[in-house]
This record gives structure tokens, sequence and C-alpha cells, in this order.
């Protein structure tokens, strides 16, 4: 389905029930007027199709959406219901969403992007691969993430001259500068900071840089397009190398819309035709232009989509661990549109500056509304959602279905089998998409192998979410299984959560009984641990209170949340040599009435909370830790004293020094929980979702006992760091 360039969009758009007018009535031969007529039978279909508008505020969307592809649009917010086909959000997507979405609907963010999206997670991931693949990631500006690098950070100031700081999740400029000076940076605050590229490529004496649109439509494997139109924004203030003087001249240095709109000298394009003039203009005219003055711009290109594949590399076991919560053989429940800020110096090396998970589709000139209406419409037409597709997605699985009540078994597909079904919808894929492209081109896979990047990513994934090490615990506890039984006695039943689904599961399941039981004998009921790769009974997830959106934490942001508190927690245990062993994070909801059955160790969730608070912008107060888990830190501090203290203590004094010392942390903890109970917890919004961990060595015969994967995570990296 090729897309209607005629229907122009000039900015504005107001949905209405009625028929809209055929805006080209003007056909030149009936054989053109039969086959318009067709072609709009065809989209008529597509009144059918309902996508959900609910969460976007640009109008373009809903235009594309309406006048080009028919879809009725629905403005119910798109997590309450789910009989949309197609949800275009402006804010990232939580896994819960995707989890709950039928295979063929289809939404426009991965959840997990914000390992690309946000410029400190952005920095970290490509950090690590630099360090691995120096000259093949060198098209990343050296980053260093404050406060934690702050030392290596303060060696570089002589080294080199500009540094330019961001902070971590603003955009359009906000907050940033350039300095040559140590002394005014703030060591305690969060930035990014990047050595300035001081000699960029410039046109007419300006800076400028380029806003390229690039589409996944698949991460598992990765599927990418990159858009042949784009944007160049300039800066409007003529460059000069940094020096003293300038570095405040954000309209020489920065090269945001945002920023340099607002200065008199900005010239506003004006005609979608003349593409090439002003302070915004269309990538291909930039292209354009260099090409004009012999430069090699296909190099560039080709530079340009390596880094685009090499970046995506960084975070392709990310968007697939969160994407394996859909049994979607097809690969494309979910695509999004990622704007890459691109900045080229003189030498004509492209740099990634950012990359945007919610590029603007503003449309204040007329090159925006062209370039952006196209944009949409070529990403439709691609992913190829229509009503004729639906029918065939939902055809497929009945059929499925049906085979499986025929045969009485529910057919469990071998790894083999698998791959091929997913070779065959790859290529299926393959041939629509390389007819139904428009403006895109498919930049991967690709003949080049990207395989070396992608094992080198998979690693660090699995040193970060400890993947590994348990796989090593999994084979030291086969063998302490087979010692006498009296080792294995002392060792608690572990937890191995290798899927993600689980940790859900288990995490919910934990919820709902013990960490804030509603009475003290249902205290037990969650001690149950989840072996390795046995399900939840699906009663237990069906008893999840229904998430208040008002006050929910989106998962991700409660992840990176919890993953740079626990960081700071423990550079803060250290520091103070304490052992603070078992912390409950919470993640916020609205207060339940569980949690004032539960106990809360006071001291220790005050200390957290003062270091939590200031990085958290999680509405509400981290109050709970639960009874169960104040024991478990008393036994565990006690086991961590005994072997600090004496090395050579036998067997007896161990038990009594265990048993005074866990009766006295418990007495301690108790007189906390009844002066927390005076403070009061009425008005905390509170989820209680994933508890414990462990921040230094583990005691002797200490395991990881029904630990979500996610402290795990941590526990693993702190213990082996
Ligand atoms: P934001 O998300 O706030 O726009 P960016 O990282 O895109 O932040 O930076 C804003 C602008 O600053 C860029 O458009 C570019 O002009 C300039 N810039 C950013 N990083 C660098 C760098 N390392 N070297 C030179 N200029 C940079």
């Amino acid at each position: 389905m090729k897309q209607e360039k005629e229907i122009i969009f000039n900015g504005d758009f107001e949905d209405s029930e009625e028929e809209e007018d055929d805006q080209s009535q003007d056909y030149e031969s009936d054989e053109e007027l039969n086959k318009k007529k067709k072609k709009k039978s065809l989209l008529n279909t597509n009144k059918n199709l309902i996508m959900n508008v609910s969460d976007t505020q640009y109008a373009v969307v809903k235009f594309v959406g309406k006048m080009i592809y028919k879809f009725k649009l629905q403005y119910v917010p798109y997590q309450e219901i789910n009989n949309w086909d197609f949800c275009w959000t402006d804010n990232a997507v939580l896994p819960e969403t995707l989890a709950k979405m039928q295979s063929h609907q289809k939404i426009n963010h991965f959840p997990g992007m914000y390992s690309l999206a946000r410029k400190n997670h952005l920095g970290k991931n490509l950090n690590k691969m630099q360090k691995q693949f120096p000259e093949e990631y060198d098209f990343y500006p050296r980053t260093w993430m404050l406060p934690s690098e702050y030392n290596d950070f303060k060696q570089q100031f002589g080294k080199a001259k500009t540094f330019i700081l961001k902070p971590e999740a603003s955009c359009q400029g906000k907050g940033i500068f350039l300095t040559r000076c140590i002394e005014s940076i703030n060591p305690t605050e969060h930035y990014v900071a990047q050595r300035y590229i001081h000699k960029p490529l410039l046109i007419d004496g300006l800076k400028f840089d380029l806003r390229m649109y690039v589409l996944i439509c698949g991460c598992d494997p990765l599927r990418l397009y990159l858009y042949k139109e784009g944007l160049a924004r300039f800066a409007t203030q003529a460059y000069i190398v940094p020096n003293t003087n300038n570095l405040d001249d954000v309209c020489m240095h920065l090269t945001n819309y945002a920023i340099n709109k607002d200065n008199p000298n900005f010239i506003f394009n004006s005609d979608e035709k003349k593409m090439d003039v002003g302070h915004k203009r269309s990538m291909s005219s930039v292209f354009q232009l260099l090409r004009d003055q012999n430069q090699n711009v296909d190099q560039l290109l080709a530079d340009i989509k390596d880094l685009i594949i090499k970046t995506f590399c960084s975070v392709q076991p990310i968007l697939q661990q969160n994407y394996t919560q859909v049994d979607n053989y097809a690969n494309n429940m979910c695509f999004e549109i990622l704007g890459f800020d691109i900045l080229i110096d003189s030498s004509l090396k492209p740099y990634l500056l950012e990359v945007n998970h919610t590029p603007s589709f503003t449309t204040d000139t007329p090159l925006d509304q062209y370039i952006k209406k196209n944009l949409i419409a070529d990403t439709i037409t691609l992913m190829n959602i229509n009503v004729k597709t639906k029918n065939e997605v939902i055809q497929q699985k009945k059929d499925e279905m049906q085979k499986r009540v025929l045969t009485g078994k529910k057919t469990k597909l071998s790894i083999e089998e698998k791959k091929q079904i997913k070779l065959q919808f790859q290529k299926q894929r393959d041939e629509y998409e390389s007819q139904n492209k428009g403006n895109y081109e498919l930049i991967y896979p690709c003949s080049k192998s990207y395989e070396e990047f992608l094992q080198h990513s998979l690693k660090i994934y699995e040193e970060w979410t400890g993947a590994n090490i348990r796989r090593n615990q999994k084979k030291e506890s086969i063998q302490i299984n087979q010692e006498p039984q009296n080792k294995s006695q002392s060792q608690p039943k572990k937890i191995i959560l290798e899927k993600k689904s689980n940790l859900y599961k288990h995490v919910q399941s934990r919820i709902n009984t013990n960490l804030f039981p509603t009475n003290k004998n249902e205290q037990t009921k969650g001690n149950e641990v989840i072996q390795e790769g046995e399900e939840q009974p699906p009663n237990q997830i069906n008893t999840i209170p229904e998430v208040d959106n008002d006050h929910f934490v989106p998962y991700e942001d409660y992840q990176q949340q919890s993953l740079e508190s626990i960081k700071e927690l423990c550079a803060y245990t250290e520091k103070r040599g304490r052992e603070l062993q078992i912390l409950d994070l919470i993640q916020y909801r609205k207060v339940d009435n569980r949690l004032n059955n539960s106990h809360i160790q006071q001291q220790n969730v005050q200390n957290i909370q003062n270091i939590l608070s200031p990085i958290s912008q999680i509405k509400g107060v981290l109050q709970g830790m639960a009874i169960k888990n104040v024991k478990q830190f008393a036994i565990r501090k006690n086991n961590k004293n005994i072997k600090s203290s004496s090395k050579q203590i036998n067997e007896s004094e161990h038990d009594k020094l265990y048993e005074n010392s866990s009766k006295q942390l418990i007495l301690q903890s108790q007189l906390n929980y009844q002066q927390s109970n005076q403070q009061g917890l009425n008005g905390a919004y509170i989820k209680p979702k994933v508890f414990s961990l462990k921040l230094s060595h583990p005691p002797k015969g200490y395991k990881l006992q029904s630990l979500p994967l996610l402290i795990q995570q941590n526990y693993t990296k702190f213990r082996y760091e």
C-alpha cells in the first residue's frame, strides 16, 4: 500500500465522525479512477481498525491515522482498554502492557528502550562496548557518568580542553553547559560529562547536527530501518572554536531547535519545497550540499549506518529480555521510531550524541509537516497495520488453538522448530517490506556480521544480571546435593529466576502474600520458593490488585531508580563501614492496608530514605520492611559478625552468639517498629515490589533465597565486584 502523498497535512487536525472529503477529485483517466476507488475501498475496511491515540499530543499522528489510513481513533487510556489494534503513545511502554497484548496488536515502543534513550544509560552501555572495542565504538565521544566517575573525569582536565555536561535525563538542551574547569562542577551532582567535539563540520560557518529517524521493528533478531529523510538543525551564531570567552554562547555551541528558535537570527522554513534554507533544513539537502562540495557522502552514510547498528547491538539483550513476555515469532508487536542525533566533525566523521525514544513530532513548519507526516505514514505501511493482516493473525491463532484442542495437548516446540518458524516469518516480512518500505532503507540484517558485538553485549548483560553466576551456582548446588546430607541441610533452597516473566510472577505473588501480610498467620505463605523453570499457579497472578495508574511508577523508571539507589546505597554503606544487609525496596503505590500490619524497621528505612529521596522521583515515601526480613536481617547480620569477628569459633559458640545477637536485633527492630507505628503510616504510597538485598560478602552458609531477580542482579554484582 503506497502512501497517499496527495493528502496534505497543514499542521492542524480535528477528529470528526464524518466522512472526510476526497481531496483528489481530478482523476486523469478511468483507469486511475478505478485504481483509486479500489484503494479507497480497501482503506475503508480499516474503519474497523482501532488506533488508540489517548497518549499522544501530536496532531500529525492522529491525522495520518485517520486521514490516510482511515483508522478509528480511540481516546480511552490505552492501559484501561484492550480492544485497540494499534496504539501510538508519546511515552515509554511498560512490560506489563506488552504482556497483556495479543499478537495482532501493535504498539510504538519497546519496553526497555530507556537503555538507549536515557543519556546515562546510553553512556554506560556504550562505554562498556568501547572498553572492549575501542576503535569500533569510537563514534561515541568519551563520556563519564558523574558523580560515580568523578575522579577519573577530574584527571582529564589538562588532557582535553573542553567538556560538555548534560543532565542525565533531560532534553532540548536544558541544563547543558560547557566547561574547561573542574571547579565549576559540583562533585556530587548527576551529570553525563562528555568530551566536546570542538571541530564540527560547518555549513555557512554554522555548527549543525542531524536528526536521523531509525525504525526498530524487531528486537529478536534486530530489525532496523533508516529513514532517508531527516532534519538538519543549525546553530544561529557563527561557530568559533571554544575559548574561555564563548563557552556560554549556547546559540553557537548547541544546535537544539528549542534553543535557537528564539534567537532573532533564526530563519524559519516557510515552504516545504525549499528545504535547503534557514536554520532547520532537510537532511537530504545537506547531503546534497556536501556532495556538491565533493565530500564523500556515501562513506559518511555507511559510517552512520554502522554506528546505528552498533548502538543497537549494545542493548539488544535488554530489549530481547523485555520482549520474552510475548510469544511473538513474527517479532513484530512493537516498533519504535528513534531520533538519532548525529554530529559530524570537520573530517566527516559522524558522532552519536544521543538517542531519543520520543522524537518530537511537532509540525510548526511546512518542512516538519511534510517529513513527519510521511515518516509516520511510511512506518504504518511498513508495519503492515491493516484489517487484512489483523484478520490473518487472528485466524492463525484460532487454527493453532483448534489444533491443540484436537490433539488434546499443548504442543511444545523444540528450539529448532521455533527457529524455523521465526525464519519463516522473517522471510514473509522480507518479502512484504521490500515492496512497502516507502522512504525507509533496511540497514539490519545486512551482509556485514555484527555477531561479535551482539555476543559481547550479551556477555555484559549476563554478567550484569548474574545469569552466568547463577549458572555456576546451579552447578555448585548440584555438587552440593551430591555431598552428604548434613551439609546440604544448612543450605536454604535456591531460587533461579531466569525469565523476567517469572520475576513478575514471583514478585507479584510476594506482594499478595508475605511481604505485607494481612495477618500474622499469612506470613509464612510467601516463603515458597520458585524452582527453576517452575511456573506459578495462574490463580496467584489473578489476585494481583489492579494498578492505580495515577500513582504507578513505570517499571522501567522504577528499575532505573532502584538500580541507581542500590549503587548509592552501597557507596553509602561502604563509606560508613556499616553493614546494611537486607533492605526492602519498594515500588510505590497507593497506600495499602496490608502495610499497617507489616513491621517496620524505621531506623534502616530512615537511612535508606535519606539516600533515595533526592534521586528518586517517585511519589511517596519509602517506609516498609517486613518483619520476616527483619528477622533475616538479624540472622544474616549476626552471621556476618561471627564471620568477621572470629573465623575460628567453634560450632556451639557460633550457635550461642547467633542466638543472642539475633534476639538483640529482633528486639531492637520491634522497638523501632513501635516507634514507627507511633509516627503513623497513613498516606504512604507504597507497592511492595522487590525485596532483600545483601550488600557485602555473604556469610558462610548463606545463599540467595527467594530474592527477585532484580535484587539478585545487584546482589551478585556487588558481591563479586
Ligand atoms: P539534549 O537532549 O538536551 O538535546 P544533546 O546531547 O543532544 O542533549 O546535546 C544538545 C546539543 O549540544 C547537541 O545538539 C549538540 O549541538 C551539542 N553537543 C552535545 N554533545 C556534544 C559533544 N560531545 N560535542 C559537541 N557538541 C555537543
